[in-house]
Protein backbone atom coordinates (compact mmCIF):
# COMPACT_ATOMS: atom_id res chain seq x y z
CA UNK A 1 0.00 0.00 0.00
CA UNK A 2 1.08 3.53 -1.28
CA UNK A 3 0.52 6.75 0.33
CA UNK A 4 -0.80 9.57 -1.60
CA UNK A 5 1.20 12.87 -1.54
CA UNK A 6 -0.29 16.24 -3.04
CA UNK A 7 2.03 19.42 -2.75
CA UNK A 8 0.53 22.48 -3.35
CA UNK A 9 -1.57 21.44 -6.06
CA UNK A 10 -3.58 24.05 -7.88
CA UNK A 11 -6.25 23.60 -10.46
CA UNK A 12 -6.90 26.86 -12.89
CA UNK A 13 -9.30 26.68 -15.98
CA UNK A 14 -9.02 28.75 -18.84
CA UNK A 15 -6.20 30.99 -20.37
CA UNK A 16 -6.91 34.17 -17.88
CA UNK A 17 -3.70 35.00 -16.48
CA UNK A 18 -5.72 36.82 -13.45
CA UNK A 19 -7.95 33.94 -12.95
CA UNK A 20 -8.22 32.61 -9.20
CA UNK A 21 -7.25 28.65 -9.06
CA UNK A 22 -10.78 26.46 -8.70
CA UNK A 23 -8.72 24.58 -5.94
CA UNK A 24 -5.48 25.10 -4.49
CA UNK A 25 -4.47 22.00 -1.88
CA UNK A 26 -1.41 20.37 0.32
CA UNK A 27 -2.22 17.14 1.67
CA UNK A 28 -1.07 13.23 2.33
CA UNK A 29 -3.77 10.13 2.35
CA UNK A 30 -2.13 7.49 4.12
CA UNK A 31 -1.29 4.33 3.02
CA UNK A 32 -4.22 1.99 3.15
CA UNK A 33 -6.37 4.69 4.36
CA UNK A 34 -10.02 5.40 3.36
CA UNK A 35 -9.47 9.24 2.24
CA UNK A 36 -12.82 11.44 1.76
CA UNK A 37 -13.02 14.77 -0.39
CA UNK A 38 -16.06 16.48 1.16
CA UNK A 39 -17.73 19.42 -0.02
CA UNK A 40 -20.88 21.84 -1.64
CA UNK A 41 -21.14 21.26 -5.36
CA UNK A 42 -18.11 23.36 -7.23
CA UNK A 43 -15.72 23.26 -4.79
CA UNK A 44 -13.45 21.67 -6.57
CA UNK A 45 -13.81 17.41 -5.65
CA UNK A 46 -13.65 16.01 -9.00
CA UNK A 47 -11.34 18.65 -9.91
CA UNK A 48 -8.83 17.15 -7.74
CA UNK A 49 -10.24 13.60 -7.80
CA UNK A 50 -9.16 14.03 -11.75
CA UNK A 51 -6.07 15.50 -11.31
CA UNK A 52 -4.86 12.40 -8.89
CA UNK A 53 -6.17 10.19 -11.68
CA UNK A 54 -4.12 12.05 -14.31
CA UNK A 55 -7.56 13.34 -16.82
CA UNK A 56 -6.59 16.67 -15.43
CA UNK A 57 -3.17 18.13 -15.28
CA UNK A 58 -2.55 20.66 -12.76
CA UNK A 59 -1.69 23.96 -13.24
CA UNK A 60 1.05 24.30 -10.41
CA UNK A 61 2.41 21.92 -7.75
CA UNK A 62 3.25 17.72 -8.00
CA UNK A 63 1.00 14.77 -6.92
CA UNK A 64 3.40 11.72 -6.05
CA UNK A 65 2.30 7.94 -5.38
CA UNK A 66 4.94 6.66 -3.03
CA UNK A 67 7.97 7.76 -4.02
CA UNK A 68 7.09 8.25 -7.39
CA UNK A 69 5.76 11.44 -9.05
CA UNK A 70 3.17 11.15 -11.11
CA UNK A 71 2.76 14.07 -12.10
CA UNK A 72 3.30 14.35 -15.69
CA UNK A 73 1.69 10.90 -16.51
CA UNK A 74 -1.00 9.69 -18.47
CA UNK A 75 -4.01 8.05 -16.14
CA UNK A 76 -3.12 4.12 -17.44
CA UNK A 77 0.27 4.41 -16.33
CA UNK A 78 -0.44 5.79 -12.77
CA UNK A 79 -2.14 1.91 -11.14
CA UNK A 80 -5.53 3.61 -10.44
CA UNK A 81 -8.87 1.80 -10.42
CA UNK A 82 -11.64 4.36 -11.32
CA UNK A 83 -14.84 4.14 -10.03
CA UNK A 84 -17.72 6.89 -12.12
CA UNK A 85 -21.12 8.13 -10.44
CA UNK A 86 -23.07 6.69 -13.94
CA UNK A 87 -20.79 3.60 -13.52
CA UNK A 88 -19.12 3.54 -17.20
CA UNK A 89 -19.97 -0.05 -17.51
CA UNK A 90 -20.56 -1.91 -21.44
CA UNK A 91 -24.37 -2.51 -21.22
CA UNK A 92 -24.54 -5.00 -23.68
CA UNK A 93 -21.33 -7.33 -22.39
CA UNK A 94 -21.51 -9.43 -19.65
CA UNK A 95 -20.51 -8.59 -16.08
CA UNK A 96 -17.45 -10.82 -16.56
CA UNK A 97 -16.29 -9.02 -19.35
CA UNK A 98 -17.00 -6.31 -18.40
CA UNK A 99 -14.52 -6.43 -15.27
CA UNK A 100 -11.79 -8.31 -17.25
CA UNK A 101 -11.97 -5.30 -19.42
CA UNK A 102 -8.95 -3.52 -17.59
CA UNK A 103 -6.62 -7.00 -17.67
CA UNK A 104 -7.12 -7.53 -20.87
CA UNK A 105 -5.64 -4.31 -21.47
CA UNK A 106 -3.23 -5.31 -19.55
CA UNK A 107 -2.58 -8.60 -21.51
CA UNK A 108 -2.92 -11.10 -18.46
CA UNK A 109 -3.49 -14.45 -19.53
CA UNK A 110 -7.32 -15.88 -20.38
CA UNK A 111 -6.44 -18.61 -16.98
CA UNK A 112 -5.85 -15.33 -14.93
CA UNK A 113 -8.76 -13.37 -15.90
CA UNK A 114 -10.90 -16.02 -15.15
CA UNK A 115 -9.48 -16.24 -11.69
CA UNK A 116 -8.83 -12.21 -10.56
CA UNK A 117 -12.65 -11.78 -12.57
CA UNK A 118 -14.18 -14.31 -10.07
CA UNK A 119 -12.77 -13.39 -6.76
CA UNK A 120 -13.28 -9.89 -7.18
CA UNK A 121 -16.92 -11.03 -8.34
CA UNK A 122 -17.07 -12.34 -5.28
CA UNK A 123 -15.73 -9.34 -3.25
CA UNK A 124 -18.68 -7.13 -4.54
CA UNK A 125 -20.69 -9.99 -3.11
CA UNK A 126 -22.12 -11.02 -6.63
CA UNK A 127 -20.21 -14.33 -7.07
CA UNK A 128 -22.05 -16.47 -9.73
CA UNK A 129 -23.11 -13.05 -11.71
CA UNK A 130 -20.18 -13.01 -14.46
CA UNK A 131 -22.81 -14.38 -17.43
CA UNK A 132 -25.47 -11.79 -16.98
CA UNK A 133 -25.85 -8.62 -19.36
CA UNK A 134 -25.20 -4.97 -17.30
CA UNK A 135 -28.60 -4.05 -18.46
CA UNK A 136 -30.44 -6.89 -16.76
CA UNK A 137 -28.59 -5.88 -12.98
CA UNK A 138 -30.29 -3.32 -10.72
CA UNK A 139 -28.15 0.03 -9.88
CA UNK A 140 -26.84 -1.58 -7.02
CA UNK A 141 -25.46 -4.33 -8.59
CA UNK A 142 -24.14 -2.39 -11.42
CA UNK A 143 -22.52 -0.03 -9.23
CA UNK A 144 -20.69 -3.06 -7.70
CA UNK A 145 -19.54 -4.35 -10.72
CA UNK A 146 -17.87 -1.30 -11.74
CA UNK A 147 -16.17 -1.50 -8.12
CA UNK A 148 -15.04 -4.69 -8.94
CA UNK A 149 -13.58 -3.75 -12.66
CA UNK A 150 -11.78 -1.13 -10.56
CA UNK A 151 -10.15 -3.88 -7.82
CA UNK A 152 -9.71 -6.25 -10.30
CA UNK A 153 -6.48 -4.90 -11.56
CA UNK A 154 -5.03 -4.71 -8.14
CA UNK A 155 -4.35 -0.97 -8.02
CA UNK A 156 -2.34 0.94 -5.38
CA UNK A 157 -5.08 3.99 -5.89
CA UNK A 158 -8.81 3.31 -6.05
CA UNK A 159 -10.52 6.59 -6.86
CA UNK A 160 -14.08 6.79 -6.16
CA UNK A 161 -16.20 9.41 -7.68
CA UNK A 162 -19.71 10.46 -5.87
CA UNK A 163 -20.49 6.61 -6.76
CA UNK A 164 -23.44 6.39 -5.08
CA UNK A 165 -25.31 9.33 -6.19
CA UNK A 166 -27.88 7.46 -8.18
CA UNK A 167 -29.24 4.75 -5.24
CA UNK A 168 -31.77 5.72 -3.46
CA UNK A 169 -31.45 6.35 -0.16
CA UNK A 170 -31.72 2.77 1.59
CA UNK A 171 -29.58 1.36 -1.13
CA UNK A 172 -27.05 4.00 -0.50
CA UNK A 173 -26.59 3.39 2.92
CA UNK A 174 -26.14 -0.45 2.37
CA UNK A 175 -23.79 0.17 -0.36
CA UNK A 176 -21.73 2.68 1.74
CA UNK A 177 -20.48 -0.01 4.07
CA UNK A 178 -19.65 -2.54 1.47
CA UNK A 179 -17.49 -0.43 -0.33
CA UNK A 180 -15.68 0.52 2.63
CA UNK A 181 -15.04 -3.36 3.40
CA UNK A 182 -13.77 -4.14 -0.41
CA UNK A 183 -11.74 -1.17 -0.14
CA UNK A 184 -9.75 -2.78 3.17
CA UNK A 185 -10.14 -6.14 2.19
CA UNK A 186 -8.25 -5.08 -1.23
CA UNK A 187 -5.52 -3.21 0.67
CA UNK A 188 -5.78 0.15 -1.05
CA UNK A 189 -5.35 3.52 -0.58
CA UNK A 190 -8.62 5.34 -1.62
CA UNK A 191 -9.79 9.20 -2.62
CA UNK A 192 -13.65 9.17 -2.48
CA UNK A 193 -15.76 12.30 -3.62
CA UNK A 194 -18.96 13.18 -1.90
CA UNK A 195 -20.88 16.10 -1.24
CA UNK A 196 -22.88 14.17 1.48
CA UNK A 197 -21.37 14.99 4.96
CA UNK A 198 -23.47 11.94 6.53
CA UNK A 199 -21.55 9.46 3.83
CA UNK A 200 -18.72 11.38 4.21
CA UNK A 201 -18.74 10.80 8.08
CA UNK A 202 -19.91 7.41 7.94
CA UNK A 203 -16.89 6.04 5.52
CA UNK A 204 -13.75 7.98 5.96
CA UNK A 205 -10.76 7.48 8.11
CA UNK A 206 -10.29 11.17 7.87
CA UNK A 207 -11.80 13.68 5.76
CA UNK A 208 -10.64 16.68 4.04
CA UNK A 209 -13.56 19.80 4.25
CA UNK A 210 -13.42 21.75 0.85
CA UNK A 211 -14.54 25.36 0.14
CA UNK A 212 -13.90 28.14 -1.16
CA UNK A 213 -10.90 27.34 -3.40
CA UNK A 214 -9.27 25.56 -0.16
CA UNK A 215 -9.12 22.61 2.22
CA UNK A 216 -10.66 24.36 5.74
CA UNK A 217 -10.18 21.12 7.67
CA UNK A 218 -8.24 17.69 7.28
CA UNK A 219 -9.03 15.91 9.99
CA UNK A 220 -11.02 12.53 11.34
CA UNK A 221 -14.73 12.52 11.59
CA UNK A 222 -14.73 12.45 15.22
CA UNK A 223 -12.44 15.99 15.11
CA UNK A 224 -14.45 17.00 12.17
CA UNK A 225 -17.42 16.83 13.77
CA UNK A 226 -16.21 18.06 17.37
CA UNK A 227 -13.93 20.58 16.79
CA UNK A 228 -14.35 22.30 13.61
CA UNK A 229 -11.80 24.32 12.14
CA UNK A 230 -13.84 27.39 10.74
CA UNK A 231 -17.54 28.26 11.07
CA UNK A 232 -17.82 26.63 7.58
CA UNK A 233 -16.90 23.02 8.74
CA UNK A 234 -18.65 23.51 11.64
CA UNK A 235 -22.15 24.52 9.60
CA UNK A 236 -21.71 22.07 6.90
CA UNK A 237 -20.91 18.86 9.17
CA UNK A 238 -24.68 18.10 10.96
CA UNK A 239 -25.98 20.88 12.08
CA UNK A 240 -24.30 23.04 14.58
CA UNK A 241 -25.59 26.82 16.05
CA UNK A 242 -22.58 29.16 15.03
CA UNK A 243 -22.87 32.31 17.62
CA UNK A 244 -21.06 34.83 18.88
CA UNK A 245 -19.45 34.55 22.54
CA UNK A 246 -17.33 36.88 24.79
CA UNK A 247 -14.21 35.30 26.10
CA UNK A 248 -14.36 36.04 29.76
CA UNK A 249 -10.92 33.28 30.97
CA UNK A 250 -8.57 31.36 29.47
CA UNK A 251 -7.25 27.98 30.64
CA UNK A 252 -5.72 25.29 29.05
CA UNK A 253 -8.14 23.63 26.50
CA UNK A 254 -11.02 25.82 27.32
CA UNK A 255 -12.14 29.21 27.83
CA UNK A 256 -14.90 31.00 29.80
CA UNK A 257 -17.02 32.70 27.69
CA UNK A 258 -20.24 35.04 28.02
CA UNK A 259 -23.09 34.02 25.49
CA UNK A 260 -26.60 35.07 25.76
CA UNK A 261 -28.10 35.87 29.04
CA UNK A 262 -25.60 32.82 30.45
CA UNK A 263 -22.21 31.71 30.89
CA UNK A 264 -20.65 28.94 29.51
CA UNK A 265 -17.00 27.11 29.42
CA UNK A 266 -16.02 25.58 25.96
CA UNK A 267 -13.10 23.42 24.39
CA UNK A 268 -10.66 25.14 22.31
CA UNK A 269 -7.56 24.33 20.46
CA UNK A 270 -4.40 24.93 22.55
CA UNK A 271 -2.79 26.28 19.36
CA UNK A 272 -4.03 29.79 19.84
CA UNK A 273 -4.48 31.62 22.14
CA UNK A 274 -8.13 33.54 23.18
CA UNK A 275 -7.68 36.82 24.27
CA UNK A 276 -9.79 37.88 26.92
CA UNK A 277 -12.62 40.70 26.35
CA UNK A 278 -12.47 39.66 22.18
CA UNK A 279 -15.74 38.14 20.46
CA UNK A 280 -15.25 34.83 18.91
CA UNK A 281 -17.41 32.11 17.54
CA UNK A 282 -18.17 28.76 19.20
CA UNK A 283 -20.00 26.45 17.78
CA UNK A 284 -22.48 24.32 19.97
CA UNK A 285 -23.96 21.21 18.65
CA UNK A 286 -28.27 21.22 18.78
CA UNK A 287 -28.22 18.00 21.14
CA UNK A 288 -25.77 19.28 23.75
CA UNK A 289 -28.38 21.61 24.57
CA UNK A 290 -31.39 20.79 26.94
CA UNK A 291 -34.11 21.98 28.62
CA UNK A 292 -34.37 22.31 31.97
CA UNK A 293 -36.77 24.01 35.46
CA UNK A 294 -35.67 27.66 36.13
CA UNK A 295 -33.35 26.38 39.06
CA UNK A 296 -31.01 24.17 36.82
CA UNK A 297 -31.51 27.11 34.06
CA UNK A 298 -27.71 28.78 32.73
CA UNK A 299 -29.92 30.65 29.91
CA UNK A 300 -33.25 31.50 28.68
CA UNK A 301 -34.65 31.59 26.31
CA UNK A 302 -38.32 32.05 24.21
CA UNK A 303 -39.08 29.14 22.07
CA UNK A 304 -40.30 30.29 18.39
CA UNK A 305 -40.75 27.20 16.54
CA UNK A 306 -41.52 23.33 16.14
CA UNK A 307 -40.57 20.93 14.71
CA UNK A 308 -41.49 17.74 15.51
CA UNK A 309 -39.43 14.67 14.48
CA UNK A 310 -40.75 11.49 16.32
CA UNK A 311 -38.76 10.34 19.08
CA UNK A 312 -37.06 14.08 19.36
CA UNK A 313 -38.76 17.78 18.31
CA UNK A 314 -36.03 20.49 16.76
CA UNK A 315 -36.69 23.92 18.10
CA UNK A 316 -35.71 27.21 16.96
CA UNK A 317 -35.05 29.39 20.44
CA UNK A 318 -34.28 32.79 20.78
CA UNK A 319 -31.59 33.56 23.71
CA UNK A 320 -31.33 37.04 24.24
CA UNK A 321 -31.63 38.21 20.88
CA UNK A 322 -29.02 34.79 19.53
CA UNK A 323 -31.13 32.04 17.43
CA UNK A 324 -30.41 28.32 18.23
CA UNK A 325 -31.58 24.89 17.50
CA UNK A 326 -31.82 22.49 20.03
CA UNK A 327 -32.69 18.89 19.66
CA UNK A 328 -34.40 17.88 22.65
CA UNK A 329 -36.85 14.60 23.11
CA UNK A 330 -38.98 16.52 25.16
CA UNK A 331 -41.15 16.82 22.94
CA UNK A 332 -44.29 18.70 24.59
CA UNK A 333 -43.48 21.93 24.35
CA UNK A 334 -44.85 25.10 22.26
CA UNK A 335 -43.93 27.72 20.11
CA UNK A 336 -44.04 31.07 22.29
CA UNK A 337 -43.49 29.85 25.63
CA UNK A 338 -40.20 30.68 27.76
CA UNK A 339 -37.83 28.01 28.64
CA UNK A 340 -34.83 27.03 30.77
CA UNK A 341 -31.93 26.12 28.94
CA UNK A 342 -28.49 24.40 29.73
CA UNK A 343 -25.36 23.25 27.85
CA UNK A 344 -23.70 20.16 28.51
CA UNK A 345 -20.34 20.84 30.02
CA UNK A 346 -17.30 21.70 27.84
CA UNK A 347 -19.34 20.81 24.79
CA UNK A 348 -19.29 23.75 22.96
CA UNK A 349 -16.25 24.35 20.72
CA UNK A 350 -14.50 27.30 19.83
CA UNK A 351 -14.14 27.83 16.81
CA UNK A 352 -9.78 28.83 15.90
CA UNK A 353 -10.34 31.10 12.93
P1 LIG B 1 -17.25 19.64 -7.56
O1 LIG B 1 -16.80 18.27 -7.96
O2 LIG B 1 -16.84 20.00 -6.16
O3 LIG B 1 -18.72 19.87 -7.78
P2 LIG B 1 -15.75 20.54 -9.87
O4 LIG B 1 -14.35 20.13 -9.63
O5 LIG B 1 -16.58 19.70 -10.80
O6 LIG B 1 -16.49 20.71 -8.46
O7 LIG B 1 -15.80 22.04 -10.40
C1 LIG B 1 -15.17 23.10 -9.71
C2 LIG B 1 -15.28 24.37 -10.54
O8 LIG B 1 -14.49 24.26 -11.70
C3 LIG B 1 -16.69 24.68 -11.01
O9 LIG B 1 -16.88 26.07 -10.92
C4 LIG B 1 -16.69 24.21 -12.44
O10 LIG B 1 -17.58 24.97 -13.21
C5 LIG B 1 -15.25 24.46 -12.87
N1 LIG B 1 -14.84 23.46 -13.90
C6 LIG B 1 -14.82 22.13 -13.75
N2 LIG B 1 -14.37 21.52 -14.87
C7 LIG B 1 -14.09 22.52 -15.75
C8 LIG B 1 -13.59 22.57 -17.10
N3 LIG B 1 -13.26 21.44 -17.74
N4 LIG B 1 -13.42 23.78 -17.66
C9 LIG B 1 -13.72 24.91 -17.00
N5 LIG B 1 -14.20 24.95 -15.74
C10 LIG B 1 -14.38 23.78 -15.13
Amino acid sequence: MIPIRLDGVSKTYGEDSEAEPTVTVDLTVQAGEFFTLLGPSGCGKSTLLRMIAGFVQPSAGRIRFGEKDVTGLPPHKRGTGMVFQNYALFPHMPVADNVAYGLKLRRVSKAERVRRVDRALERVGLEGYGRRRIDQLSGGQQQRVALARAIVIEPDVLLLDEPLSNLDAKLREETRMQIREVQKSAATTAVYVTHDQAEAMAMSDRIAVLADGRAHQIDTPRKVYSEPATAFVARFIGRSNVVAVQIESVEPDVAHVRFGDGRLIVHRSNQEAPVVGETRQASIRPETIRIVGEADADFHGVIESVEFLGSTAMLDVDIAGSRVTVSTPEIDVEAGSRVGLTVAARSGWLIPS
